[in-house]
């Protein structure tokens, strides 16, 4: 199939005008490509995923008029996945265990500094210091990280196609902006047995996903997402990133959003037209 795109939410809160809007968006972008629209429940983060959460996901889904093949990947039934490509960095040398918490990074990465930044797409940018730990010294409490600067080395020219709105265009991935501005991300969470980052390249390739359709909010993580596809030998696939939905005053929506939750438009009579409308399409 020349079109295969997914809504992959996470069963943390309940769906909200943006996740209305993402959906639907990759739904109608599937429909009018005669492709596949495929849903995803990320949830390895089992200290925040709940049932119930995921079984508002579905019925607010089907009330919007949106059909996907049965069975729904749940990122929790594939962890043995995320295991093997861990494993498979691994023993290209390019992981190491952390113990810093939050104070020790923000204390090792001192007073900031004009012109370097702090943040990236994967949070504050990690500062080295458990980079010469190995992986034999891991321990339960440690998070995973990847030695960017080494997975860096010998880049071949990487690129990811973008039709979204605000970025279009072919952009090429740059190995000083990835050592710079991204860092050494978190390949696997504490207690998570996964991050995102590393599950979701994982997940879009065994999918046969030709176009993630998602939030701009993702865009600077896609360096992230194109740089483990190859390490991992996985395809790239086009991305759309499309606008943010905002409240009045211009703020993002927020999972604990409640007034702008699917639910409650639909306690308060609105249909899914309705819905449609007010997102813009
Ligand atoms: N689970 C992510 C979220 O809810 C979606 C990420 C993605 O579409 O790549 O924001």
């Amino acid at each position: 199939m020349s079109f295969v795109t997914r809504f992959a939410p996470s069963p943390t809160g309940p769906l909200h005008l943006g996740h209305a809007y993402s959906a639907v968006l990759a739904h109608d972008m599937a429909q009018a490509a005669k492709g596949q629209f495929l849903l995803r429940i990320e949830d390895i983060d089992q200290s925040r995923a709940r049932p119930e959460w995921e079984a508002q996901i579905y019925d607010d889904l089907h009330w919007l008029g949106l059909t996907w093949p049965m069975p729904v990947m749940r990122q929790s039934d594939r962890l043995l996945l995320y295991h093997a490509a861990l494993d498979q960095l691994t023993d290209m040398g390019l992981t190491y265990p952390c113990r810093c918490n939050r104070s020790d990074i923000e204390i090792a990465a001192g007073a900031p500094q004009d012109g370097v930044p702090q943040f990236g797409p994967d949070g504050r940018i990690y500062p080295g210091t458990c980079r010469t730990r190995a992986m034999s010294d891991a321990g339960p409490k440690d998070v995973i990280r990847l030695n960017i600067t080494k997975a860096v080395t010998a880049l071949p020219a990487l690129s990811f196609c973008e039709t979204g709105p605000h970025h279009q265009g072919t952009h090429a991935l740059n190995a000083d902006a990835l050592v710079e501005t991204v860092g050494d991300i978190i390949l696997v969470r504490r207690q998570m047995g996964s991050s995102y980052h590393l599950s979701v390249v994982i997940d879009d390739a065994d999918q046969h996903i030709t176009h993630v359709v998602r939030g701009e909010d993702l865009f600077d993580a896609t360096q992230i997402h194109v740089l483990l596809q190859h390490l991992l030998g996985l395809p790239t696939p086009k991305y759309h990133h499309h606008r943010l939905i905002r409240d009045n005053h211009g703020k993002r929506l927020a999972k604990r959003d409640d007034a702008r939750a699917i639910a409650t438009y639909r306690a308060d009579g609105k249909t899914p037209d309705d819905i449609r409308k007010m997102v813009g399409l």
